[in-house]
């Protein structure tokens, strides 16, 4: 049974930075942090033993201290932690600025402003926060049920599978043929990187195994990715998930791992694999 690791996976330098930050601030004082920095429970246990508090509400900040994460947050919830007189550390990943910038340029523009992208995920509601009217979109419902506008700007979650935004940008565009549709691609590089090297891996691979968070949404979009490729793909969150039958007369078993997913889980996981490829009868 031979391993193929995706050519680009794991952890970006969006989620890298974030984490240093938060434990580089851990051991100055108490810290939290604004949302889920990571949807990974294996990085969210780490962070909690060190006594970091995650909040999902300003009202529930307790710690003079605050984190925004690398999904940042909207100009809005900015000025409110300011006004609460709490000292603030930006984690905000520059790739998650572009899109901010994107989405400002849109409204200033005159453009309706609609976002690719989960309702409710954490970067949504930054990208959103400062706009009194919007649509986010997910599904080709959600597009029909839009209505029409003269401008309609389109920008999307920096983690979305870029083909269903390119998909979901023609449908709007072939619904509203009289309107001005702009299109501003700000799904991030290292999800583009990190999708297509899952494409290409899961074209070749007999069973895939895909490594992240169960709530993480680019893990979710790499296991959607995959199984377009790929009949068996398995969505694991640690090497204790992956089961020795999934891997019954596979010879090539590919591997890749959502933005927050750690190396050393990563690793774990590959390690698993090939115990049981080498002793597919005892484990
Ligand atoms: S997924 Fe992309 S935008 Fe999000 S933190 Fe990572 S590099 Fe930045």
């Amino acid at each position: 049974m031979r391993i193929l690791r995706a050519a680009h996976l794991g952890m970006c330098f969006g989620v890298r930075d974030a984490i240093a930050l938060a434990l580089e601030h851990a051991d100055a004082g108490p810290l939290t942090i604004l949302g889920d920095l990571v949807h990974n429970p294996t990085v969210l246990s780490g962070l909690a033993a060190k006594g970091i508090v995650v909040a999902q509400d300003l009202a529930d900040v307790r710690t003079p201290t605050l984190m925004v994460t690398a999904h940042g947050t909207s100009e809005r919830t900015l000025a409110q932690t300011r006004a609460m007189g709490l000292t603030v550390v930006e984690a905000t990943c520059p790739l998650v600025q572009v899109a901010h910038r994107a989405v400002a340029a849109l409204a200033r523009d005159g453009y309706h402003v609609v976002i690719v992208g989960q309702r409710d995920h954490v970067e949504v509601r930054g990208l959103t926060g400062d706009l009194d009217r919007f649509d986010v979109v997910l599904e080709e419902d959600d597009v029909l049920a839009l209505d029409e506008h003269p401008r309609i700007g389109v920008a999307a979650q920096t983690t979305q599978a870029v083909e269903r935004v390119r998909h979901l940008v023609a449908l709007i565009r072939r619904r509203f043929p009289q309107s001005d549709v702009r299109f501003c691609d700000t799904v991030c590089k290292p999800t583009k990187n990190r999708q297509s090297a899952a494409v290409e891996m899961a074209r070749q691979a007999d069973v895939v195994i895909v490594v992240g968070g169960r709530s993480s949404n680019n893990t979710g979009e790499l296991v959607r990715t995959c199984a377009r490729y790929c009949a068996r793909v398995h969505h694991v969150q640690t090497d204790a998930d992956v089961r020795p039958e999934w891997f019954d007369v596979a010879e090539v078993v590919g591997l890749t791992a959502g933005t927050s997913t750690p190396d050393a889980v990563i690793d774990a996981v590959e390690a698993r694999i090939r115990e049981i490829g080498t002793h597919p009868f005892q484990v």
